[in-house]
């Protein structure tokens, strides 16, 4: 019988306040439907659903995030295999991240721009019709977390379902997972929702660093770091009752907290009681550009303080069995190894148009059909040297821009290409960058065929290599 990852069969994230649920948090584009339209079941047993479940089947990683799956990162993902089987009506596991809210700023988190379009009315009637739709689920599940994408302690709806948790399972076979930055774990705030101390219950705090510049500048707050070691002081208090049975305090490895990880894992185990101390990697979810993503990264071997940083990791602290680096000991995989790589990528394939046309109209000369995906310098410079001999691309395709013509060449928008459906055509994709998402964009519009990635088509083999790598090609 076939196996598959056990997190994508059981698991389902409730993220964002359109009521996006995934199948776990570490696919790319995960997302197989949403609760305001669908119900949790209709979701959770959906076409996409399905898809996402047939490529773990085939024990095809590529649609998942390697830089964030601890089990794909440090090989673990071999004992996490179940078999299919029949999926129940809901999921086992229910994950409840949908109210996007937290009194934090931290500096490596986009989580707080999510819904600065969105009014209050408009995400009060969003929460209603998911906390509804979740809470016709919450019987049926046996594990549930939250929040991770917020602040716990800040969400309020999810307090509410939490504390309302009335499991049809045996509490035995139920767990709790909760995940928060530590800043409200008080008593006050535990008493809320205290009724989960009755399940097996995780907790896992983040926190940037203990230093107290550190930790406010990471965390984009003015908190005193000694609001939080006390909350920790009562937080080790609850482990020690039983009431917690597994305390994980983690942190985000990066270059501003990177020395101090000995004395961090030392204090978590030694002073606060953690059963566990997790070393997340660093990884860009969209809030740094390339400059602040390149001197965060201290896990790029071209950062300049790299190799301190793995002479850090080898301090004897870390290699404690309760410390867990999440990045298996990996350096960074397919990023950008210096500042405005994939800017200097791209004017090298430029200046190898205009420098060597012959070349290149030599290869396009030998394509069916040539198509070009992408509106930008590249496709300029190339539609210039085709036009003047003659050979021009049958149209030019952007999901971003309107239909109209580039000169003389039909432009489409992708939702409304015409003229290729009897046609064996060739695209020639101009972005250098996720590009393998892009193919997935031009399936799922069906346009079909060859695809010829830019830098295939010009000399410069050192480039072509890099770009490969980067795109995971
Ligand atoms: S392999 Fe990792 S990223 Fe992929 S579904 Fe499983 S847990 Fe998620
Ligand atoms: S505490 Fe978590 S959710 Fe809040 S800003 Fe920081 S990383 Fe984002």
């Amino acid at each position: 019988m076939e196996r598959m990852c056990k997190r994508g069969r059981d698991f389902v994230q409730v993220y964002n306040a359109e009521g996006a649920v995934r199948l776990c948090s570490w696919i790319k584009d995960g997302c197989v439907g949403n609760l305001i339209d669908n119900s949790l079941p209709e979701v959770f047993h959906g076409e996409k659903a399905k898809r996402l479940r047939q490529c773990l089947l085939r024990q095809d990683y590529s649609q998942c995030r390697v830089d964030e799956c601890p089990y794909l990162m440090t090989g673990e993902i071999n004992d996490l295999q179940t078999e299919l089987g029949n999926l129940p009506q809901y999921p086992e596991e229910l994950y409840l991240a949908f109210e996007n809210i937290c009194n934090y700023r931290c500096k490596s988190c986009t989580i707080c721009r999510m819904n600065a379009e969105k009014t209050k009315e408009e995400l009060e009637q969003n929460y209603d019709i998911i906390e509804d739709r979740v809470r016709q689920a919450m019987p049926y599940v046996k594990r549930i977390s939250a929040n991770g994408l917020g602040e716990l302690f800040v969400s309020k709806r999810i307090l509410k379902l939490l504390s309302e948790w009335r499991p049809k399972a045996p509490a035995a076979e139920c767990s709790v997972m909760l995940e928060t930055n530590g800043s409200l774990f008080d008593e006050e705030h535990w008493k809320q929702i205290e009724n989960l101390g009755k399940y097996k219950l995780n907790v896992a705090i983040t926190i940037m660093s203990f230093e107290e510049s550190v930790y406010q500048h990471l965390s984009g707050v003015n908190y005193p770091i000694e609001k939080i070691e006390n909350n920790l002081r009562y937080v080790k208090k609850l482990r020690e009752k039983g009431i917690i049975d597994f305390l994980t305090i983690a942190t985000v490895v990066q270059a501003e907290n990177f020395r101090t990880l000995p004395q961090f894992a030392y204090r978590c185990i030694e002073e606060f009681g953690a059963d566990f101390v997790r070393l997340r990697p660093y990884d860009n979810w969209g809030g740094q550009n390339e400059m602040e993503e390149f001197f965060m990264n201290i896990r790029n071997p071209k950062h300049p303080w790299h190799q301190e940083y793995k002479e850090t990791m080898k301090h004897p602290y870390l290699s404690h069995p309760k410390v867990h680096d999440q990045s298996g000991g990996e350096n960074s995989y397919g990023m950008r190894t210096v500042p405005y790589e994939l800017s200097d990528l791209k004017w090298r394939i430029l200046t190898e148009i205009i420098n060597n046309p012959n070349q290149i109209i030599q290869k396009l000369s030998e394509m069916n059909n040539p198509v070009i995906y992408g509106m930008g310098n590249l496709t300029a410079a190339l539609v210039r040297e085709m036009n003047l001999r003659n050979m021009p691309p049958l149209c030019i395709i952007d999901a971003y821009k309107k239909s109209g013509n580039f000169e003389g060449i039909p432009v489409y928008n992708i939702k409304e290409v015409k003229g290729l459906e009897e046609k064996e055509v060739s695209v020639i994709v101009t972005p250098v960058a996720d590009v393998q998402e892009l193919y997935e964009t031009l399936n799922k519009y069906g346009i079909h065929g060859k695809r010829i990635p830019i830098w295939d088509i010009i000399g410069d083999r050192e480039t072509a290599e890099r770009l490969k790598y980067i795109n995971r090609l």
